[in-house]
């Protein structure tokens, strides 16, 4: 039988295994297997040749009966229903794994802002606001930024729906400019909450820091700030990667020098001849791997080449379920990306807190906060693997779940 590429379904049998194992019966899995909403909406736009564009956008609402739904919004030629759906249920599952008062959402829109004017893409982020506007709010949905997707974005998008509400609604989308009400720290919390997890995955082999080979897989938001705190950590990235290729050199990569030639979308490969693939980067002999860009990148074709002995996900879905078994089965410790890349949206809810109360952090202790969080996650999702005897996946999946469980119980939804 052919490996099952698809998210949502895969997503679903995990879920479905983690509420088994927690005692919930098959009512918890039938509320919980689907977004209770899923909204899809068509947006008009005047492009800058004059002609009218007509894009596709969504908004999937997976779960609130803990509180608000929370998650990005991607803006990416491959985005489908099925993503959406498959994702925003990994947001309820990060909110959980990290204790937020959440669940979870997710929002794209079929294009390539790559081929995009920054008119364009000013019309088409208030385009999609407008769309979606009444679903969406401080007490109800909450966006954030995903792939393609910044601050910039998140400015145009809080100002189109404070317009439509006639308040200034802070409150209403996380990973803004720090002048329009951001976090400190927002930026790199995905990357931070990734190094976090590598730290305390090295420290469970055994494994010293700055003695590390890491290989990452991607060099957007979370790759390359990740790449910039494991050098800076003594480590050596000795081979990184975009859509167009990779580099690699055992002996480190000078990932400063690379910081500077990479443009907004992460792209830096291009400017070099000595390429490998993406494809052969994942297959490094290293000690780290974080795959950091996209879907089913390590699949049953290629799990049993692997060489690092832990993977962390900082990527949603990097790892088809079959892959996740044969790393499992090899001994590979694999930190899930519900956990891994958690960090982002726990400094998202640190925003939205002090959005709510008007009263700002310092770094250090917006860092602190992510630091004891994203440690207590791992250490409790660790020790659920380890007494159970399970991946760290379905450990996740289990204490992901959980809450949004027992608040619909509570509720009397099932
Ligand atoms: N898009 C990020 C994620 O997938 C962050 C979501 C948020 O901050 O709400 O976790």
């Amino acid at each position: 039988m052919a490996e099952n590429l698809n998210l949502f379904t895969s997503t679903q049998v995990v879920i479905h295994e983690a509420l088994n194992k927690l005692g919930y019966d098959e009512g918890m899995f039938e509320l919980l297997k689907e977004p209770l909403r899923m909204l899809e909406v068509r947006i008009p736009i005047k492009m800058d040749d004059g002609k009218v564009q007509v894009f596709t956008g969504f908004r999937a609402q997976h779960n609130d009966a803990v509180g608000p739904t929370k998650g990005g919004v991607r803006f990416h030629p491959q985005v489908s229903k099925d993503e959406m759906k498959a994702l925003s249920m990994w947001m309820t599952l990060k909110c959980g794994i990290v204790d937020l008062p959440y669940g979870g959402a997710k929002g794209g829109i079929i294009c390539d802002p790559r081929q995009m004017t920054m008119t364009e893409i000013e019309k088409l982020s208030r385009g999609y606001v407008r769309a979606i506007s009444q679903f969406v709010g401080p007490a109800k949905d909450i966006p954030a930024p995903d792939v393609f997707t910044n601050s910039q974005i998140m400015a145009w998008m809080m100002d189109e729906y404070s317009r439509i509400d006639e308040f200034n609604s802070p409150g209403f989308i996380t990973g803004k400019p720090i002048v329009l009400g951001g976090s400190q720290g927002r930026e790199r919390a995905t990357a931070q909450g990734v190094t976090i997890c590598v730290e305390e995955a090295a420290k469970k082999r055994g494994l010293v820091m700055k003695d590390l080979r890491i290989v990452i897989q991607g060099f957007g938001n979370a790759g390359s700030f990740l790449a910039k705190f494991m050098s800076d950590a003594g480590a050596k990235v000795i081979g990184i990667s975009d859509a167009y290729g990779a580099l690699h050199d055992p002996n480190g990569l000078d990932i400063d020098y690379l910081l500077d030639r990479r443009d907004s979308f992460g792209t830096v490969t291009k400017l070099f001849e000595n390429t490998i693939s993406n494809q052969e980067l994942l297959e490094l002999d290293c000690d780290i791997l974080v795959p950091a860009a996209i879907e089913n990148q390590i699949t049953s074709e290629n799990a049993h080449k692997i060489k690092a002995s832990i993977v962390v996900e900082a990527a949603n879905g990097p790892t088809t379920t079959e892959a996740t078994q044969i790393l499992t089965d090899r001994g590979i410790l694999l930190i899930p990306d519900v956990l891994a890349s958690a960090g982002g949206v726990t400094v998202s809810y640190f925003e939205w807190v002090q959005n709510n109360q008007g009263y700002y952090w310092s770094e250090e202790e917006v860092n602190e906060k992510l630091y004891k969080k994203m440690v207590s996650a791992f250490e409790n999702i660790y020790n659920v693997a380890t007494t159970r005897n399970i991946n760290m996946r379905l450990a996740a999946y289990m204490v992901g779940v959980r809450k949004t469980a027992e608040a619909a119980r509570f509720r009397g939804w099932v």
